[in-house]
């Protein structure tokens, strides 16, 4: 390929909308140019690029027994709705009408269609396993469309699919995967963490995500010096012991005026009920926060949380406890219906399904037996202490809800926690027989009967990879990208104006190519050395060859584009050298 010819511009500014260095780097390279908010043209050195990701997918899905097929983007209503998902969906979908007023949609994934490809073909346990997979376009109206093809509106995933008529099936296909996902994101060479995604607690099956620790990822994992690894939504705390009751103070009212914060309260209570050991903290403070929960099927139900006050509830692990209803804000109006509630200084006293107010009660685990709370004595202006769990209150359930924080001991008594940021990659994903129980994928096992087919559901995001590998991979210059997805193996730069380096170029180009090498050739004839150079540091092919003065002595310069050692080669031994 030659520059001379390539539809090319490299940029020398940041695109004014560019937070991350992927996404700086790979308009001002060229490879991608935005069309709207997340929406991205691929140019032909991102194409290139694109093809090797997907080509090392293709490979290791093949390697599983997956085979390819591929639907359509633009999909009808009707399985979207069987599944409900036309509905939970919400604004990340985007739907349209046809000519005649039918109802469509643009695939955010295709659970659904996979599921009825299969029910339409098969109908024996002995068609299955199977494992299908598509790599292909899919569209989610994201509210935050960001970082360039990091989180696009229009991006490509590789979505697998397998049927099993076994959970030991499922079991097996699911191991496969994700020992194959090892495989990619190990090639894709880009840092890399699989965490647990789901914590089991609502019953959910096994899902792992593998996350690109990145500073700019939008999700925030938990990992500790003995290797467990966990989304945060997955962590579950760790129970301390219960407490004897024996000996325990007797819960006692005080008055502490003006105090509806723990800061406040705990302000409070070090200046008018000290401790002799220790000063009071947030951690002694039992807090009740008020939410009202709306269920699928619109109805609304009020939840109270009980948590140690020096933790906040945490949103994402929150709304996985909950789900499917959906966390919505305790309103004036709410409190306005329970007079029981003293906003402010809300206790245990009138929480719970047992006590005055009915309102369901959930605890953070940390709530054991035993342990002794200063919380609302649900008068303004009071707050009860020495309140002992299991003793003086009682609680509906706990509630894994309260944030994580660093230094939290990891479950699996592997250590502290550390808090990172990464961004999601793939996801595998356990799913059971939902899908194929609403959709009706039945076949016939060994005794003539009709069972539900069991499925799992894989994806990889394949244009966020490209964008990943660049995270994982640049400098003050450019890109530099690992050799399995660079577009071009070599760039060759002709350094000068003499038409006898073009022509010994051309001939070098010749006999790289003709040995396997994929040549991006620099044979801009007016171009400056300097700007050459900055344009191959820029695009990021791992080896650069330039053809300069020393060709007169039968020698070019190789540099390592990661590393930028740089040494002199004989023409006669480049390909040697390159092809080694
Ligand atoms: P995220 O939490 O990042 O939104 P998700 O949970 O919605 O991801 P899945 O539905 O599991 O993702 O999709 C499979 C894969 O597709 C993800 O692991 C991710 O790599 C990729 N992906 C999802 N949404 C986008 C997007 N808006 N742009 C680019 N890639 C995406
Ligand atoms: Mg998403």
């Amino acid at each position: 390929m030659r520059m001379s010819q390539l539809f090319l511009r490299t940029l020398r500014d940041d695109p004014a909308d560019a937070e991350v260095p992927s996404h700086k780097l790979l308009v001002r390279a060229g490879y991608v140019r935005r069309v709207a908010p997340g929406i991205y043209s691929w140019l032909p050195l991102g194409l290139r690029v694109l093809a090797k990701v997907e080509a090392i997918v293709r490979e290791e899905m093949a390697a599983i027994g997956g085979q390819e097929v591929r639907f359509p983007a633009l999909l009808p209503r009707d399985p979207y709705e069987a599944t409900d998902r036309w509905t939970e969906y919400g604004d990340n979908l985007f739907r349209l009408k046809d000519r005649r007023g039918n109802d469509m949609l643009l695939g955010p994934t295709h659970e659904e269609m996979f599921t009825l490809l299969v029910k339409d073909l098969f109908g024996s346990y002995k068609d299955l396993p199977a494992v299908l997979y598509q790599i292909q376009t899919k569209y989610r109206d994201e509210a935050r469309p960001r970082a360039g093809i990091l989180r696009g509106r229009e991006f490509i995933m590789k979505d697998s699919y397998s049927f099993d008529v076994t959970d030991e099936g499922l079991e097996q296909a699911y191991q496969a995967h994700r020992a194959a996902y090892i495989r990619i994101f190990d090639r894709l060479g880009f840092d890399y963490v699989i965490v647990k995604a789901d914590s089991g607690a609502m019953g959910g099956s096994a899902s792992d995500e593998f996350l690109a620790v990145l500073e700019t990822g939008e999700d925030t994992f938990v990992r500790s010096p003995g290797g467990y690894a966990a989304n945060v939504e997955a962590v579950t705390t760790v129970v301390p012991d219960a407490i004897a009751f024996d000996g325990l103070p007797a819960a006692h009212a005080e008055q502490t005026p003006d105090t509806p914060t723990i800061e406040t309260l705990v302000a409070h209570a070090n200046a008018a009920f000290p401790r002799d050991d220790r000063p009071w903290t947030g951690a002694d403070t039992l807090k009740n926060v008020l939410i009202m929960l709306r269920h699928p099927d619109g109805s609304t139900e009020p939840l109270a949380i009980g948590l140690p006050g020096d933790r906040e509830v945490d949103a994402k692990r929150l709304e996985v406890q909950v789900s499917p209803a959906e966390v919505e804000p305790f309103g004036e109006e709410d409190f306005a219906r329970y007079p029981d509630l003293a906003k402010g200084y809300i206790g245990p006293g009138v929480l719970g399904t047992e006590n005055a107010t009915g309102i369901r009660y959930l605890t953070d685990p940390r709530v054991v037996d035993g342990t002794s709370w200063i919380t609302g004595a649900d008068v303004h202006g009071s707050h009860v202490f020495d309140l002992v769990a299991g003793r003086d209150f009682t609680s509906d359930g706990t509630i894994e809800a309260a944030e994580v924080r660093a230094g939290d001991p990891a479950p699996d008594g592997s250590g502290p926690l550390e808090l990172a940021r990464g961004m999601e990659m793939g996801h595998i994903f356990q799913l059971g027989r939902k899908y194929a129980e609403r959709l009706g994928l039945q076949v016939l096992d060994e005794n003539g009967k009709l069972v539900t087919v069991t499925m799992g559901s894989y994806g990889v995001g394949v244009s966020r990879a490209v964008a990943a590998v660049v995270e994982g991979s640049y400098d003050e210059l450019g890109i530099v990208w690992p050799k399995e997805v660079a577009p071009f193996d070599v760039h060759l730069v002709v350094a000068g104006k003499a038409p006898e380096l073009f022509e010994g170029a051309d001939g070098i180009v010749a006999d790289l190519e003709a040995a396997g090498l994929d040549v991006l050739y620099d044979d801009r004839p007016k171009m400056s050395p300097g700007v050459k150079f900055k344009d191959a540091e820029l695009i990021g092919v791992p080896t650069i060859v330039v053809v300069g003065k020393g060709l007169a002595d039968g020698v070019v310069e190789v540099k390592d584009r990661a590393t930028g050692e740089r040494r002199d080669v004989a023409v006669a031994d480049l390909v040697a050298t390159l092809t080694a």
